[in-house]
């Protein structure tokens, strides 16, 4: 089989692809609070401003950079990879900066113009970071996820996350490393060979005025089909239209065009632990479909144009407090990066 990146693009409109392997993610833990890190960079808390629209302009913590030496690093990521993308200086698109502006616009303001980010990381976006940590650490290297995902969890003991009621650290630790371990026993005899892993991709696309970027989790062959996959931590499975319609596989399913299927791989936080897979296909009409979306959105973007859509996501979302007025809480919960 001819690897992944060897391969020509199978559709027009994509004339270059530019792909490369890199470490991505790291957690730091500081003064009691995770926070996530991007290549190059740490961080001190320090007092900003920041401006909420034109009618009150609370103070909030900021992040900048320090020096090398007294970064206090242990590993890390976020639970979306591609936040480390938007840390790059050079405009760009993803799919989530685009699904996060077709989710809410305002929600887009405040995390891509504002930059603001929660003070206290979720319990639960951490734990899926590790999660991929392990994983990629896995097809990397060979190293055990089980392990790596209980060392890794280990060092966040201390370290303040947000829990909700049903949550705790030893639970996580339990169902991550019972997790890790079912994959490495039940699932990975079923794969073959792994082509990328965590694999960054920029494609230059005719229509749109900026580069598309994203980083694939896995480029695998899989029950003997190359596929390109993405790793999910979830409460419970998705539903066979959630992968047949996902414009994330159809985004990353953009830099492998090869690849004969798109998958998710489910890691299902149930207290026994189940590992779901669903594949779907892709082409070209379907990348084309996503791509003329996206064009639609950039141009949204570019634009300024930004407004609140409410709905069952506000409940979700951490800038709530920012919507609803609450400046005391804005300022407890928000902090704004450099
Ligand atoms: S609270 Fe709702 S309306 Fe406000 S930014 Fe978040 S998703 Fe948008």
């Amino acid at each position: 089989m001819t690897p992944p990146e060897k391969a020509k693009p199978a559709w027009k409109g994509v004339p270059q692809r530019n792909v490369r392997e890199e470490p991505t993610r790291r957690a730091a833990p500081l003064g009691g609070r995770v926070f996530f890190l991007f290549p190059g960079t740490s961080l001190i808390p320090s007092i900003g401003n920041t401006h909420f629209g034109s009618t009150w302009e609370p103070t909030l913590w900021s992040v900048t950079p320090f020096p090398q030496e007294l970064r206090l690093v242990i590993w890390l990521l976020a639970q979306d990879s591609e936040e480390i993308l938007d840390r790059e200086t050079t405009p760009h698109l993803s799919y989530s900066r685009i699904n996060r502006y077709l989710t809410c616009p305002e929600q887009y303001r405040l995390y891509y113009v504002e930059k603001l980010r929660p003070k206290v990381e979720s319990a639960g976006l951490v734990f899926g970071a590790l999660v991929h940590v392990a994983l990629a650490d896995l097809f990397r290297s060979g190293a055990d996820p089980a392990d790596t995902f209980r060392r890794e969890w280990g060092n966040l003991k201390q370290i303040e996350l947000r829990y909700n009621s049903r949550e705790s650290w030893e639970d996580f630790l339990a169902k991550g490393q019972n997790l890790l371990k079912k994959f490495l026993e039940e699932e990975v005899p079923k794969m073959g060979r792994a082509f990328g892993v965590e694999r960054k991709f920029e494609l230059a696309v005719t229509s749109l005025a900026l580069p598309f970027v994203g980083i694939v989790d896995l480029v695998a062959e899989v029950e003997g089909r190359l596929a390109v996959v993405d790793f999910k931590t979830a409460a419970s499975d998705y539903q066979d239209h959630e992968v047949e319609l996902s414009d994330q596989l159809t985004a990353y399913w953009a830099a492998v065009p090869e690849a004969e299927r798109v998958a998710l791989c489910v890691l299902v936080k149930t207290k026994e632990p189940r590992i779901e897979w669903h594949f779907a296909e892709r082409d070209a009409g379907r990348l084309a479909e996503y791509l003329a979306k996206v064009q639609i959105i950039s141009e949204d973007i570019a634009a300024g144009t930004f407004y609140k859509r409410p709905g069952r996501h506000c409940g979700y979302c951490d800038f709530l407090p920012v919507c609803l007025g609450d400046r005391k809480k804005a300022q407890q919960t928000l902090l704004k990066i450099a």
